[in-house]
């Protein structure tokens, strides 16, 4: 299974729409969306006119101090115009004024990096996780995952019983090892499955989230290792690689013996259509977006 990740983050609905409509043209069927009521419709349309007849939906939230839920901010008094930021923000979400475009920021925190100044501060922007998920749920969406890298256990424990009385076809667990150390990772997952049916669950193994820049097997490494964690762990749960993914995944994966059941790609993803996805002409332009779709193609097939 291919699942693209068009970011928990994003909801600029039209970016969101143009991914689903060449990936779904492309051979996927597995779309990762914020949890906002908009992007699901933008995402439906796309897969409607795509001519994909089931579609499967995958809507990501996270708890609070994973970078999944936070934005950049700008601290003008502090910023010296050097267009760092502008010039390395993979989604797009900086205006030339060096602005931030919150709708498409993912929470990257590339920005922050670059930045000379410091002037670039994250925020989390959490929602209403009650009011929303079970909307999705009722509309279809399958697959309700929850990004855990953070300290607070009381919101962990809050957004995945919210996610369990929603009782979605699959709920998902996305863990990278950031800040815990392999017994914690699988402390937890023990943890959230205790009282769920086996393979009801996946895990959703994050080498290093949105790192996915470049498509060699070093960027993909620290996807499969964590695979391999939870592969050695034998839990009841299935397997989906994430963050630092690109073509090279599937390749790696099956020479180190992964049994994987998905491969979710974010930021490659975004990364080799990216030139088709800002043009104006978009929609008419069956030139550019016969290539954008060829070029989505080959980053499907290479996952299987
Ligand atoms: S670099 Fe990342 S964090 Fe910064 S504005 Fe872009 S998407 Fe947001
Ligand atoms: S990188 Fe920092 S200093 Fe440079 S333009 Fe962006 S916010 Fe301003």
């Amino acid at each position: 299974m291919f699942k693209l990740v068009c970011g928990a983050g994003n909801e600029d609905c039209e970016t969101v729409k143009r991914l689903v409509y060449i990936y779904a043209k492309a051979g996927c069927e597995y779309f990762d969306i914020s949890a906002c009521k908009e992007i699901f419709e933008a995402a439906k349309e796309a897969a409607e006119l795509a001519g994909l007849k089931t579609p499967h939906f995958c809507v990501s939230i996270g708890i609070k101090g994973d970078r999944h839920i936070t934005k950049a901010k700008i601290r003008e008094s502090v910023c010296i115009k050097c267009g760092n930021c502008l010039r390395n923000c993979p989604n797009d979400a900086v205006y030339p004024s060096i602005m931030i475009n919150e709708k498409r920021c993912i929470g990257c925190g590339t920005c922050a990096k670059k930045c000379p100044t410091g002037a670039i501060t994250m925020f989390e922007k959490d929602i209403d996780v009650r009011e929303i998920l079970p909307y999705m749920v009722q509309n279809g969406v399958e697959i309700l995952e929850l990004h855990i890298m953070g300290h607070d256990k009381k919101d962990l424990e809050y957004k995945w019983n919210i996610i369990n009385e929603c009782n979605p076809k699959f709920a998902s667990i996305c863990i990278d090892r950031e800040f815990f150390g392999n017994k914690e990772v699988l402390d937890r997952i023990r943890g959230m499955i205790a009282h769920r049916k086996p393979y009801t669950t996946i895990v959703q193994a994050d080498g290093i989230p949105m790192s996915g820049s470049d498509d060699t097997y070093k960027t993909t490494l620290q996807a499969v290792a964590m695979a391999e964690i939870i592969q050695n762990a034998n839990l009841p749960v299935h397997i989906v690689l994430s963050g630092g993914t690109n073509s090279k995944t599937a390749e790696l994966a099956k020479l180190c013996g992964i049994n994987y059941w998905g491969i979710a790609v974010g930021s490659w993803a975004r990364k080799i259509v990216k030139e088709y996805l800002n043009k104006p002409d978009f929609w008419e332009n069956s030139k550019a977006l016969s290539l954008a779709v060829e070029a989505a193609s080959e980053l499907v097939k290479s996952s299987v």
